[in-house]
């Protein structure tokens, strides 16, 4: 069985269960070891089928109740329903690709998303049962990917004071030092600039703090802030646990975060 780590959400949620992959046994050697999910950044494909095989196995469901979108850094968000499942392969794909948010309100049906130190939001309508799996890097956060995934769900009926977010293992801002044309990015977007940037004293470097980012625009879209819950820990500061692009390289695996409901 693969080993499952927990979200923790800021109050308890029955029903909903929201993971993340843990990379499990670390060959030094193979920076996609042991469980990358991801089937685009390089690894092969034979031993991405077999991860996501065992997470399925160890979830209790079939492999096309899996789904994770391939992730472009943009704000493109898929919902999926019957009509997904009523769609044949190269349709469902089509719906898959280029998209870095999921939104399902179905049981029984794991929607997740790949990071390697980018934020992974994990969302969930308890009344609703409306969940959602969204990917931020600084250009998903910078355009506001947190927020528009709210206001899709609020368009598939979901309150956004009922919604609740909560973001794993992601780049810490100490570790996160970005150029000036990342923080123009957030700037131009109207980002509170002076809550989610700091300079490092000696570098003079900016630092920008993404999950913080992430939970400000998610906060803009109308979910209380108690309703938001950040894990503290940092990708790039644990390679060993998780997998991280900034120390690994683009070229390694992926951490899958996901929820499911189950039947
Ligand atoms: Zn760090």
């Amino acid at each position: 069985m693969m080993e499952l780590e927990r979200l923790t959400w800021s109050k308890p949620l029955d029903g909903f269960d929201a993971f993340q992959v843990t990379r499990g046994k670390v060959n030094q050697r193979n920076p996609y070891s042991e469980y990358n999910l991801c089937d685009y950044t390089g690894d092969d494909a034979l031993r991405v089928l077999n991860a996501r095989i065992e997470l399925c196995v160890t979830l209790g469901i079939d492999m096309d109740h899996l789904i994770m979108p391939r992730q472009v850094h943009g704000t493109s968000i898929a919902t999926i329903d019957q009509n997904y499942f009523n769609a044949d392969y190269d349709k469902q794909e089509q719906i898959l690709d280029g998209t870095d948010a999921i939104i399902t309100a179905m049981t029984g049906v794991c929607i997740g998303i790949n990071t390697a130190d980018c934020v992974n939001i994990i969302m969930a309508d308890p009344v609703t049962d409306i969940m959602a799996a969204a990917h931020a890097g600084w250009k998903g956060a910078a355009a506001r990917i947190a927020s528009k995934t709210v206001q899709a769900m609020t368009r598939m009926g979901a309150a956004p004071a009922h919604i609740m977010a909560t973001m794993g293992a992601s780049i810490c801002q100490d570790c996160f030092e970005v150029g000036d044309e990342v923080v123009d990015a957030f700037w131009q977007k109207k980002h509170d600039i002076d809550s989610i940037m700091r300079r490092n004293a000696t570098t003079g470097k900016a630092h920008i703090d993404l999950r913080h980012a992430c939970a400000l625009d998610i906060e803009a879209a109308g979910v209380p802030a108690c309703n938001i819950y950040q894990m503290g820990t940092c990708t790039r500061c644990q390679p060993q646990r998780y997998f991280s692009a900034r120390r690994l390289g683009i070229n390694s695996g992926r951490t899958f975060t996901g929820i499911i409901r189950h039947t």
